[in-house]
């Protein structure tokens, strides 16, 4: 059974439609790219996803390995091993980074045992402070983050790798990545293209949303590339799709860049 179902999911803000019938499958071991214009309901998809408390869901169904996960929170969404990272990520004083890490990575194990059963159920703190620190050097940030809390201060490129440390450290069954490349610079573009591919050489399922054909061009594997268009997709694709947007932008498809 395909991992994660969404299915004719129509979704409206203050009372204002967002999401207009999309339908998307993604399976463990399948990377999709997600591309569209600014405002087309690719941020409202992924916070929909992992149940977003302001977005109401008029019809349709989310499943995950055939259940609907419609009535659950997002902590019970986060340990069926769905992990978001976010377009904006959030500086939250107070919370400490290697905290939230270590607390994160225990309640997630508790659950995810039985899909993942390569992982290792608990580490000792010393261990789990090894494992965290392959994975910082992974993506090229140093030991003293460990230190701060949690994205404060954190430059735009440094939230970027620190999302996709979260997810390597956490291992989740499908990551949906909300523009992990935005705003980096080509060396950051090409570490978390990495962080991605470690992810996937673990056998999860990947959903990158991007504006650009870059990061996907470092990823080694893409099963398919979705344009979305007015809270639905429209289109469908391989590999070639993402590069054919890059160069022709969205005209073409009867759309235009709002
Ligand atoms: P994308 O990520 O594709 O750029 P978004 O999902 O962020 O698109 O936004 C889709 C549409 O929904 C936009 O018109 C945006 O203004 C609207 N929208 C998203 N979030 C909110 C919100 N919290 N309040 C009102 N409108 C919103
Ligand atoms: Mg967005």
């Amino acid at each position: 059974m395909v991992f994660l179902q969404v299915k004719d999911l129509n979704v409206s803000i203050d009372g204002k439609k967002i999401l207009n019938g999309l339908n998307l499958e993604i399976d463990k071991n399948e990377v999709h790219a997600i591309m569209g214009v600014n405002g087309s309901g690719k941020s409202t998809f992924a916070n929909v996803l992992l149940g977003h408390p302001k977005y109401s869901i008029t019809s349709g169904e989310i499943l995950v390995k055939g259940k609907s996960i419609l009535e659950l929170s997002t902590d019970e969404r986060a340990k069926q091993g769905i992990f978001l990272g976010f377009q904006y990520p959030i500086e939250i004083s107070g919370v400490g980074y290697s905290h939230f890490l270590r607390n994160a990575y225990n309640t997630l194990n508790k659950s995810l045992t039985e899909d993942q059963n390569d992982r290792e159920v608990f580490l000792t703190v010393k261990e789990f402070h090894e494992y965290v620190k392959k994975n910082l050097n992974y993506v090229g940030l140093d030991q003293s983050f460990l230190g701060r809390y949690l994205n404060e201060g954190f430059s735009g490129g440094e939230k970027k790798r620190s999302e996709v440390m979260q997810m390597l450290v956490l291992r989740p069954n499908i990551a949906i990545l909300d523009e992990p490349d935005s705003g980096l610079d080509i060396d950051a573009v090409k570490a978390v293209a990495e962080a991605i591919n470690k992810l996937i050489s673990t056998g999860a399922g990947v959903v990158v949303i991007t504006h650009y054909a870059r990061i996907l061009r470092y990823l080694t594997k893409l099963d398919k590339v979705h344009v979305m268009a007015k809270g639905k997709i429209i289109k469908s694709g391989g590999k070639q799709l993402s590069e054919e947007l890059e160069t022709k932008g969205y005209e073409w498809l009867g759309l235009e860049e709002e």
